[in-house]
Protein backbone atom coordinates (compact mmCIF):
# COMPACT_ATOMS: atom_id res chain seq x y z
CA UNK A 1 0.00 0.00 0.00
CA UNK A 2 1.44 3.29 -0.73
CA UNK A 3 2.29 5.90 1.66
CA UNK A 4 -0.44 7.78 0.28
CA UNK A 5 -2.96 5.08 0.50
CA UNK A 6 -2.06 4.18 3.93
CA UNK A 7 -2.44 7.98 5.14
CA UNK A 8 -5.59 8.54 3.44
CA UNK A 9 -6.57 5.11 5.56
CA UNK A 10 -5.53 5.77 8.62
CA UNK A 11 -6.91 9.44 8.10
CA UNK A 12 -10.00 8.35 7.20
CA UNK A 13 -10.67 5.99 10.29
CA UNK A 14 -9.19 8.18 12.88
CA UNK A 15 -10.38 11.71 12.25
CA UNK A 16 -14.16 12.09 11.75
CA UNK A 17 -13.21 15.90 10.99
CA UNK A 18 -11.39 14.52 8.26
CA UNK A 19 -13.41 14.32 4.88
CA UNK A 20 -11.55 14.12 1.74
CA UNK A 21 -10.32 11.02 0.64
CA UNK A 22 -11.37 11.90 -3.30
CA UNK A 23 -8.23 10.18 -4.86
CA UNK A 24 -8.30 9.29 -8.63
CA UNK A 25 -10.94 11.77 -9.33
CA UNK A 26 -10.28 14.00 -12.26
CA UNK A 27 -11.45 17.74 -11.67
CA UNK A 28 -13.44 18.79 -14.46
CA UNK A 29 -13.05 22.36 -16.07
CA UNK A 30 -15.53 21.65 -18.81
CA UNK A 31 -17.10 25.26 -19.99
CA UNK A 32 -14.95 27.45 -17.13
CA UNK A 33 -13.93 30.41 -18.62
CA UNK A 34 -11.16 32.68 -18.56
CA UNK A 35 -11.41 36.11 -18.37
CA UNK A 36 -9.20 39.11 -18.32
CA UNK A 37 -10.72 41.92 -16.00
CA UNK A 38 -9.27 45.66 -16.07
CA UNK A 39 -9.96 47.95 -13.68
CA UNK A 40 -10.00 51.19 -14.68
CA UNK A 41 -10.94 53.10 -11.36
CA UNK A 42 -9.96 52.68 -7.66
CA UNK A 43 -14.13 51.86 -7.33
CA UNK A 44 -13.82 49.16 -9.58
CA UNK A 45 -10.68 47.80 -8.05
CA UNK A 46 -12.77 47.26 -5.14
CA UNK A 47 -15.39 46.01 -6.91
CA UNK A 48 -13.00 43.20 -8.45
CA UNK A 49 -11.95 42.21 -4.51
CA UNK A 50 -16.03 42.39 -3.40
CA UNK A 51 -16.89 39.96 -6.20
CA UNK A 52 -14.07 37.83 -5.77
CA UNK A 53 -15.00 37.74 -1.67
CA UNK A 54 -18.87 37.21 -2.50
CA UNK A 55 -18.17 34.32 -5.59
CA UNK A 56 -14.97 32.95 -3.36
CA UNK A 57 -15.48 29.11 -4.48
CA UNK A 58 -16.62 29.72 -8.03
CA UNK A 59 -13.68 32.15 -9.02
CA UNK A 60 -10.26 31.07 -9.54
CA UNK A 61 -8.19 34.36 -9.69
CA UNK A 62 -4.59 32.87 -11.45
CA UNK A 63 -3.59 36.96 -11.33
CA UNK A 64 -5.19 39.37 -9.16
CA UNK A 65 -4.40 42.72 -10.10
CA UNK A 66 -3.19 45.10 -7.79
CA UNK A 67 -3.63 48.53 -9.42
CA UNK A 68 -6.10 49.71 -12.27
CA UNK A 69 -3.61 49.66 -14.75
CA UNK A 70 -3.41 46.03 -14.38
CA UNK A 71 -5.58 43.07 -15.54
CA UNK A 72 -7.05 40.27 -13.44
CA UNK A 73 -6.88 37.07 -14.76
CA UNK A 74 -10.06 34.91 -13.38
CA UNK A 75 -11.48 31.84 -13.93
CA UNK A 76 -15.25 31.72 -14.10
CA UNK A 77 -17.62 28.54 -13.26
CA UNK A 78 -20.26 27.74 -15.27
CA UNK A 79 -22.87 28.01 -12.98
CA UNK A 80 -21.90 31.88 -12.16
CA UNK A 81 -21.02 33.08 -15.52
CA UNK A 82 -23.92 34.94 -16.71
CA UNK A 83 -24.31 36.49 -12.81
CA UNK A 84 -20.76 37.22 -12.85
CA UNK A 85 -20.42 39.13 -16.78
CA UNK A 86 -24.08 40.71 -15.59
CA UNK A 87 -22.11 41.66 -12.63
CA UNK A 88 -19.39 43.64 -14.82
CA UNK A 89 -21.25 44.73 -17.29
CA UNK A 90 -23.29 46.84 -14.14
CA UNK A 91 -19.64 48.17 -13.20
CA UNK A 92 -19.39 49.23 -16.68
CA UNK A 93 -16.01 47.14 -16.06
CA UNK A 94 -13.49 46.05 -19.51
CA UNK A 95 -13.45 42.90 -19.57
CA UNK A 96 -12.55 39.59 -22.55
CA UNK A 97 -12.88 36.56 -22.86
CA UNK A 98 -9.98 34.92 -23.41
CA UNK A 99 -11.12 31.01 -23.19
CA UNK A 100 -14.41 29.98 -23.47
CA UNK A 101 -14.42 26.16 -22.42
CA UNK A 102 -10.93 25.29 -19.89
CA UNK A 103 -11.91 22.16 -20.11
CA UNK A 104 -11.51 21.64 -23.80
CA UNK A 105 -8.38 23.54 -24.26
CA UNK A 106 -6.60 21.22 -21.65
CA UNK A 107 -8.17 18.20 -23.66
CA UNK A 108 -7.09 19.67 -26.89
CA UNK A 109 -3.23 19.20 -25.74
CA UNK A 110 -3.14 15.82 -24.60
CA UNK A 111 -1.35 13.55 -26.51
CA UNK A 112 -1.59 9.87 -26.82
CA UNK A 113 0.76 7.15 -25.62
CA UNK A 114 1.87 6.41 -28.70
CA UNK A 115 2.37 10.02 -30.06
CA UNK A 116 4.15 10.99 -27.12
CA UNK A 117 6.69 8.40 -27.77
CA UNK A 118 6.89 9.43 -31.09
CA UNK A 119 7.86 13.31 -30.24
CA UNK A 120 10.88 14.96 -28.82
CA UNK A 121 11.53 15.41 -25.36
CA UNK A 122 10.58 19.33 -25.24
CA UNK A 123 7.32 19.02 -27.53
CA UNK A 124 5.10 17.39 -24.60
CA UNK A 125 4.82 18.42 -21.08
CA UNK A 126 6.79 15.21 -19.38
CA UNK A 127 5.98 12.81 -16.60
CA UNK A 128 8.35 13.46 -13.31
CA UNK A 129 9.74 10.08 -14.50
CA UNK A 130 10.62 11.11 -17.98
CA UNK A 131 12.44 14.02 -16.33
CA UNK A 132 14.13 12.31 -13.78
CA UNK A 133 15.24 9.87 -16.41
CA UNK A 134 16.50 12.91 -18.63
CA UNK A 135 18.74 14.35 -16.21
CA UNK A 136 20.24 10.93 -15.18
CA UNK A 137 21.17 10.32 -18.83
CA UNK A 138 22.96 13.81 -18.77
CA UNK A 139 25.31 11.92 -15.98
CA UNK A 140 25.57 9.24 -18.33
CA UNK A 141 26.67 11.41 -21.26
CA UNK A 142 28.72 13.34 -18.76
CA UNK A 143 30.35 11.24 -15.91
CA UNK A 144 33.12 13.84 -15.13
CA UNK A 145 30.56 16.87 -14.74
CA UNK A 146 26.93 15.97 -14.22
CA UNK A 147 25.65 14.17 -11.19
CA UNK A 148 22.50 13.61 -9.69
CA UNK A 149 22.10 14.44 -6.10
CA UNK A 150 19.01 13.40 -3.73
CA UNK A 151 18.34 15.96 -1.57
CA UNK A 152 14.89 14.09 -0.08
CA UNK A 153 11.67 13.15 -0.53
CA UNK A 154 8.25 14.65 -0.86
CA UNK A 155 5.08 14.28 1.19
CA UNK A 156 4.13 11.16 -0.83
CA UNK A 157 7.71 9.38 -1.39
CA UNK A 158 8.79 10.95 -4.61
CA UNK A 159 12.36 11.52 -4.84
CA UNK A 160 13.81 15.32 -4.86
CA UNK A 161 16.35 15.03 -7.37
CA UNK A 162 19.19 17.96 -8.27
CA UNK A 163 21.37 17.76 -11.51
CA UNK A 164 24.76 19.01 -10.05
CA UNK A 165 26.99 19.92 -12.93
CA UNK A 166 30.49 21.15 -11.81
CA UNK A 167 33.90 20.68 -13.22
CA UNK A 168 34.79 19.50 -9.91
CA UNK A 169 32.51 16.52 -9.12
CA UNK A 170 34.57 16.17 -5.72
CA UNK A 171 33.74 19.10 -5.05
CA UNK A 172 37.07 19.67 -3.50
CA UNK A 173 37.06 23.56 -4.38
CA UNK A 174 33.60 24.08 -4.48
CA UNK A 175 33.06 27.58 -6.53
CA UNK A 176 30.53 30.16 -6.40
CA UNK A 177 27.04 28.61 -7.27
CA UNK A 178 24.12 29.28 -9.30
CA UNK A 179 20.50 27.56 -7.87
CA UNK A 180 18.03 26.89 -10.12
CA UNK A 181 14.65 25.28 -9.29
CA UNK A 182 11.18 24.85 -10.40
CA UNK A 183 7.95 23.09 -10.03
CA UNK A 184 6.74 24.68 -6.80
CA UNK A 185 3.42 25.32 -8.10
CA UNK A 186 2.19 22.64 -9.56
CA UNK A 187 0.12 24.06 -12.38
CA UNK A 188 2.65 25.90 -13.39
CA UNK A 189 4.09 23.21 -15.86
CA UNK A 190 6.17 25.67 -18.33
CA UNK A 191 8.80 25.69 -15.47
CA UNK A 192 10.32 22.16 -14.74
CA UNK A 193 10.22 22.01 -18.60
CA UNK A 194 12.65 24.93 -18.75
CA UNK A 195 14.70 23.74 -15.98
CA UNK A 196 15.38 20.57 -17.32
CA UNK A 197 16.51 22.54 -20.56
CA UNK A 198 18.55 24.62 -19.09
CA UNK A 199 20.13 21.46 -17.63
CA UNK A 200 20.52 19.98 -20.79
CA UNK A 201 22.28 23.16 -22.10
CA UNK A 202 24.53 24.03 -19.09
CA UNK A 203 25.71 19.99 -19.06
CA UNK A 204 26.55 20.38 -22.91
CA UNK A 205 29.24 22.55 -22.06
CA UNK A 206 30.93 20.00 -20.38
CA UNK A 207 32.35 18.42 -23.77
CA UNK A 208 32.44 22.46 -25.74
CA UNK A 209 35.02 24.45 -25.93
CA UNK A 210 34.26 28.65 -26.42
CA UNK A 211 33.37 31.48 -24.32
CA UNK A 212 30.24 30.18 -23.11
CA UNK A 213 32.38 26.88 -21.54
CA UNK A 214 33.15 29.59 -18.67
CA UNK A 215 30.11 29.14 -17.62
CA UNK A 216 30.92 25.61 -15.90
CA UNK A 217 34.89 26.76 -15.33
CA UNK A 218 33.51 29.82 -12.96
CA UNK A 219 30.12 28.32 -11.47
CA UNK A 220 28.90 25.10 -9.87
CA UNK A 221 25.25 24.98 -10.86
CA UNK A 222 22.63 23.04 -9.09
CA UNK A 223 18.94 22.82 -10.81
CA UNK A 224 16.11 21.48 -8.80
CA UNK A 225 13.51 21.05 -11.86
CA UNK A 226 10.47 19.91 -9.54
CA UNK A 227 10.41 21.07 -6.29
CA UNK A 228 6.71 19.67 -5.68
CA UNK A 229 6.58 16.39 -7.14
CA UNK A 230 3.09 15.37 -5.88
CA UNK A 231 2.20 18.30 -6.96
CA UNK A 232 2.93 18.16 -10.40
CA UNK A 233 2.07 14.73 -10.92
CA UNK A 234 -1.61 15.52 -9.34
CA UNK A 235 -1.52 18.36 -11.76
CA UNK A 236 -0.88 15.84 -15.01
CA UNK A 237 -3.39 12.74 -13.47
CA UNK A 238 -6.64 14.77 -12.04
CA UNK A 239 -6.32 18.28 -11.56
CA UNK A 240 -4.81 20.18 -14.21
CA UNK A 241 -4.98 23.74 -12.20
CA UNK A 242 -3.75 22.19 -8.82
CA UNK A 243 -1.17 24.37 -7.14
CA UNK A 244 -0.24 23.25 -3.74
CA UNK A 245 1.92 20.56 -2.32
CA UNK A 246 -0.38 17.21 -1.47
CA UNK A 247 0.10 16.94 2.18
CA UNK A 248 -2.91 16.22 4.06
CA UNK A 249 -3.62 18.28 6.89
CA UNK A 250 -4.91 17.22 10.38
CA UNK A 251 -8.36 18.60 10.68
CA UNK A 252 -9.67 19.70 7.38
CA UNK A 253 -10.60 18.38 4.30
CA UNK A 254 -8.37 20.90 2.39
CA UNK A 255 -4.99 19.18 1.24
CA UNK A 256 -1.91 20.67 0.53
CA UNK A 257 0.48 24.27 1.47
CA UNK A 258 1.51 26.52 -1.13
CA UNK A 259 5.46 26.04 -0.86
CA UNK A 260 6.47 29.02 -1.94
CA UNK A 261 4.68 30.63 1.60
CA UNK A 262 6.42 28.19 3.44
CA UNK A 263 9.74 29.28 3.70
CA UNK A 264 11.24 30.42 7.07
CA UNK A 265 12.19 33.94 6.09
CA UNK A 266 9.15 36.54 7.15
CA UNK A 267 6.99 33.46 7.22
CA UNK A 268 3.38 35.02 7.79
CA UNK A 269 3.50 37.94 8.27
CA UNK A 270 0.72 39.35 9.64
CA UNK A 271 -1.29 37.24 6.31
CA UNK A 272 0.09 39.93 3.89
CA UNK A 273 0.86 37.62 1.15
CA UNK A 274 -0.13 34.40 1.95
CA UNK A 275 -2.89 32.76 3.99
CA UNK A 276 -3.57 30.98 7.41
CA UNK A 277 -6.78 29.62 6.03
CA UNK A 278 -5.94 25.64 5.35
CA UNK A 279 -8.30 25.33 1.96
CA UNK A 280 -6.68 28.77 0.54
CA UNK A 281 -4.14 28.28 -2.41
CA UNK A 282 -1.80 30.60 -0.52
CA UNK A 283 -2.09 28.57 3.03
CA UNK A 284 1.31 29.26 3.91
CA UNK A 285 1.25 25.60 6.48
CA UNK A 286 0.75 25.90 10.10
CA UNK A 287 4.47 26.38 10.74
CA UNK A 288 7.59 27.42 8.42
CA UNK A 289 9.12 24.13 6.81
CA UNK A 290 6.30 22.22 7.51
CA UNK A 291 6.47 20.66 3.95
CA UNK A 292 9.09 17.95 3.59
CA UNK A 293 9.82 19.10 0.01
CA UNK A 294 10.85 23.44 1.37
CA UNK A 295 12.65 21.56 4.47
CA UNK A 296 14.89 19.04 2.09
CA UNK A 297 15.62 22.56 -0.16
CA UNK A 298 17.02 24.21 2.98
CA UNK A 299 18.78 21.56 4.42
CA UNK A 300 20.51 20.88 1.45
CA UNK A 301 20.87 24.58 1.09
CA UNK A 302 22.22 25.32 4.12
CA UNK A 303 24.69 22.53 3.94
CA UNK A 304 26.59 23.45 0.98
CA UNK A 305 25.75 27.02 -0.07
CA UNK A 306 28.26 28.70 2.50
CA UNK A 307 29.04 32.01 1.26
CA UNK A 308 29.18 30.63 -2.33
CA UNK A 309 25.92 31.75 -3.79
CA UNK A 310 25.59 33.98 -6.50
CA UNK A 311 22.87 33.02 -8.47
CA UNK A 312 19.14 32.09 -7.68
CA UNK A 313 16.45 31.44 -9.66
CA UNK A 314 12.65 30.47 -9.28
CA UNK A 315 11.02 29.72 -12.52
CA UNK A 316 6.94 30.34 -12.00
CA UNK A 317 4.46 31.26 -14.13
CA UNK A 318 3.33 33.18 -16.08
CA UNK A 319 3.14 36.68 -16.80
CA UNK A 320 6.42 37.76 -18.20
CA UNK A 321 8.41 39.21 -15.23
CA UNK A 322 11.63 38.62 -13.78
CA UNK A 323 11.23 39.37 -10.03
CA UNK A 324 13.84 40.66 -7.25
CA UNK A 325 13.26 41.25 -4.07
CA UNK A 326 11.60 41.50 -1.88
CA UNK A 327 8.21 40.02 -1.89
CA UNK A 328 6.95 40.67 2.00
CA UNK A 329 7.57 44.26 1.78
CA UNK A 330 7.37 47.58 -1.00
CA UNK A 331 10.83 48.44 0.99
CA UNK A 332 13.18 47.99 -2.15
CA UNK A 333 16.56 46.08 -0.63
CA UNK A 334 20.26 47.00 -0.30
CA UNK A 335 21.17 45.77 -3.55
CA UNK A 336 17.74 46.83 -5.52
CA UNK A 337 19.78 48.26 -8.53
CA UNK A 338 22.35 45.35 -8.42
CA UNK A 339 19.80 43.35 -8.78
CA UNK A 340 17.67 45.25 -11.83
CA UNK A 341 20.88 45.65 -13.66
CA UNK A 342 21.54 41.89 -13.89
CA UNK A 343 17.42 40.80 -14.44
CA UNK A 344 17.64 43.82 -17.15
CA UNK A 345 21.20 41.64 -19.10
CA UNK A 346 18.84 38.80 -19.28
CA UNK A 347 15.94 40.60 -20.59
CA UNK A 348 17.19 42.52 -22.85
CA UNK A 349 18.51 39.25 -24.20
CA UNK A 350 15.77 37.40 -24.52
CA UNK A 351 13.89 40.44 -26.41
CA UNK A 352 16.36 40.60 -28.95
CA UNK A 353 16.16 36.74 -29.41
CA UNK A 354 12.72 36.90 -30.20
CA UNK A 355 10.96 39.50 -29.05
CA UNK A 356 9.19 37.80 -26.08
CA UNK A 357 9.17 41.17 -23.39
CA UNK A 358 9.60 40.79 -19.71
CA UNK A 359 9.34 43.57 -17.25
CA UNK A 360 11.23 43.96 -13.92
CA UNK A 361 10.36 44.83 -10.13
CA UNK A 362 10.14 43.84 -7.31
CA UNK A 363 7.23 41.18 -6.43
CA UNK A 364 5.32 43.14 -4.12
CA UNK A 365 5.28 46.15 -6.61
CA UNK A 366 4.74 44.37 -9.81
CA UNK A 367 2.71 41.43 -9.11
CA UNK A 368 1.44 40.92 -5.03
CA UNK A 369 2.60 40.73 -1.83
CA UNK A 370 4.32 37.51 -0.57
CA UNK A 371 5.57 36.11 2.20
CA UNK A 372 7.79 33.08 3.02
CA UNK A 373 8.46 32.91 -0.29
CA UNK A 374 12.11 30.97 -1.42
CA UNK A 375 13.49 33.91 -3.54
CA UNK A 376 13.34 36.48 -0.26
CA UNK A 377 14.87 33.70 1.79
CA UNK A 378 17.62 33.05 -0.65
CA UNK A 379 18.64 36.63 -1.17
CA UNK A 380 18.28 37.38 2.85
CA UNK A 381 19.50 34.29 4.60
CA UNK A 382 21.19 32.71 1.94
CA UNK A 383 22.95 35.93 0.82
CA UNK A 384 22.30 35.57 -2.77
CA UNK A 385 22.18 38.81 -4.16
CA UNK A 386 20.78 38.37 -7.38
CA UNK A 387 17.87 36.46 -6.44
CA UNK A 388 15.27 36.42 -8.95
CA UNK A 389 11.48 34.71 -9.34
CA UNK A 390 11.01 34.21 -12.90
CA UNK A 391 7.51 34.15 -14.31
CA UNK A 392 7.71 32.10 -17.39
CA UNK A 393 5.40 32.85 -20.69
CA UNK A 394 2.51 33.65 -21.36
CA UNK A 395 1.05 37.48 -20.52
CA UNK A 396 -2.25 35.62 -19.73
CA UNK A 397 -3.41 34.39 -22.77
CA UNK A 398 -3.76 30.49 -21.77
CA UNK A 399 -1.60 31.28 -18.23
CA UNK A 400 -1.04 28.26 -16.56
CA UNK A 401 -2.91 25.67 -19.33
CA UNK A 402 0.03 27.04 -22.01
CA UNK A 403 -0.47 24.70 -24.40
CA UNK A 404 2.75 22.51 -25.51
CA UNK A 405 3.91 23.85 -28.19
CA UNK A 406 5.53 26.86 -26.30
CA UNK A 407 7.32 24.88 -25.00
CA UNK A 408 10.35 24.58 -27.00
CA UNK A 409 10.52 28.28 -27.67
CA UNK A 410 10.05 29.23 -24.22
CA UNK A 411 12.77 26.93 -23.18
CA UNK A 412 15.61 28.47 -25.56
CA UNK A 413 14.86 31.97 -25.16
CA UNK A 414 15.03 31.38 -21.32
CA UNK A 415 18.33 29.77 -21.84
CA UNK A 416 19.44 32.85 -23.73
CA UNK A 417 18.79 35.20 -20.68
CA UNK A 418 19.95 32.81 -18.13
CA UNK A 419 23.14 32.44 -20.10
CA UNK A 420 23.36 36.14 -21.01
CA UNK A 421 22.78 37.22 -17.21
CA UNK A 422 25.74 33.98 -15.90
CA UNK A 423 28.10 35.34 -17.99
CA UNK A 424 27.64 39.44 -17.16
CA UNK A 425 28.02 38.36 -13.57
CA UNK A 426 31.26 36.56 -14.38
CA UNK A 427 32.62 39.45 -15.52
CA UNK A 428 31.15 41.59 -12.42
CA UNK A 429 32.99 39.29 -10.20
CA UNK A 430 36.36 39.71 -11.95
CA UNK A 431 35.80 43.68 -11.21
CA UNK A 432 37.94 44.87 -8.11
CA UNK A 433 35.83 45.50 -4.94
CA UNK A 434 33.34 43.38 -6.15
CA UNK A 435 31.70 41.60 -3.37
CA UNK A 436 28.45 39.57 -3.43
CA UNK A 437 27.13 40.06 -0.32
ZN1 LIG B 1 4.28 30.01 -8.95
Amino acid sequence: MSVCLRLCFLSCALLVFYSSCSFGQKVNYDRYRLLKVTPTTDYQLDAVYALHRRFKDELDFWLHTPTTDQSAYVTVKPTIYREFTEQLDFLKMPYELLLNDIGEEIASDRVSKEERKKLGFFEVYRTMDEIYEFITNLTKKYPNCASIVNIGTSFEDRPLRVIRISTDPEQLKPKPMVWIQSGMHAREQIGPAVATYLASKIAALCRKGGATRKLIQKFDWYILPILNPDGYEYAQNYDRLWRKTRSRQVFTKCVGVDPNRNFGFQFGDGNNGSSSEPCSNNYAGYRPLSEPETRAVVVYMTTIVRDRMELFLDFHSFSQKWLTPYGYTITLPQHYEDQVYLARIATKAIQKYNGTKYTIGTSSHSLYPVNGGARDWAYHVMLGTHSYVVELPDQGQYGFILPRRFIYPTATETWVGVRAMALELIDLMSMDGYASN
